[in-house]
């Protein structure tokens, strides 16, 4: 039986109180690794952590509650989260805003967030899973990255950066046993995106039903017609971050229904 199987490594998830981090928390931890979550708050962690355990009885999980949109925030989770096989660079925020009313702050913000916190994190796991000869370092993202959405420029902007990172890790990390990917998923009910379809759903619309509709206006070449669930998204995540995808790396995963219209 094929199975994915990660007991002994250990992951670190940023991000990953809610959504899809938590998701890929619950999929690793599930699939046997001993799991760090992250995010801003100690009450939304604890509640995160909890959530783990649940869904995994016996599950190693910690939790630590730090902002990794600062570089304080970054050196905090890495000496509260000594050992790192697997790095899932979840934590992303976006929004959509008109490219003019977006100022250098909010460019800034979503830089340091999107982008930093994911060349920071690796910055302090990478030189352990080099010399372990084995790791696995996942980006999340977006299909944003591809097919940028022009009432999303600065988020767009800030995943086609993502994926210049993680290609440019992966040749880094050449003729070693760690591998780099990116993960591209495209509309997913996760907390965040679930705020923003029910702020422009129809009255008596199920978030499933606001997913629909919101990829048929929005994202029409979409193959599947719908909004991800947050378990197709950890799934491809799983496999990624497993022994079983070794000759995988430098590479851009999609988990968005087709919706990017190239082979
Ligand atoms: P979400 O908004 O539902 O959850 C965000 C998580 O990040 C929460 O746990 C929050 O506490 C945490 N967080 C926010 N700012 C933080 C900070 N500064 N430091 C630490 N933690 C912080 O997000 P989601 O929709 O699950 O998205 C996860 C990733 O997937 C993001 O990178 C996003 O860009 C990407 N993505 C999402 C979608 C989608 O439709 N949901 C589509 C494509 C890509």
């Amino acid at each position: 039986m094929l199975s994915i199987d990660l007991r002994g490594k250990t992951a670190v998830v940023t991000g990953s109180t809610v959504g899809i981090g938590l998701a890929i928390a619950k999929s690793l931890a599930q699939a046997g690794a001993a799991v760090v979550v992250n995010g801003r708050k100690q009450d939304a962690v604890d509640q995160a952590v909890e959530a783990v355990r649940r869904h995994t009885p016996g599950a190693s999980v910690q939790g630590v509650a730090a902002d990794l949109g600062t570089a304080e925030g970054c050196q905090q989770l890495a000496a509260q989260a000594t050992r790192c096989d697997i790095l899932v660079n979840n934590l992303g925020i976006y929004g959509t805003t008109p490219f003019l009313e977006i100022g250098d702050d909010e460019w800034q913000r979503y830089w340091d967030v999107n982008i930093m916190s994911g060349v920071r994190m690796s910055r302090a796991y990478m030189p352990q899973m080099l010399e372990r000869n084995w790791g696995r370092v996942v980006f999340i993202a977006s299909e944003s990255a591809l097919n940028i959405p022009a009432d999303m420029v600065h988020y767009g902007t800030s995943k086609t950066a993502m994926l210049g990172l993680a290609r440019g890790l992966a040749k880094m990390a050449a003729g070693t046993g760690v591998t780099v990917n990116s993960v591209l998923p495209g509309p997913t009910l996760s907390e965040g995106a679930a705020q923003m379809l029910m702020a422009t759903a129809a009255p008596g619309q199920t978030l499933e039903e606001a997913g629909v509709a919101f990829v048929k206006q929005n994202r029409p070449s979409s193959i599947i017609g719908r909004a991800a669930q947050l378990e197709e998204v950890a799934n491809m995540v799983a496999y990624v971050a497993s022994p079983l995808s070794s000759a995988t790396t430098g590479a851009a995963l999609r988990v968005e229904g087709g919706i990017v219209d190239s082979l």
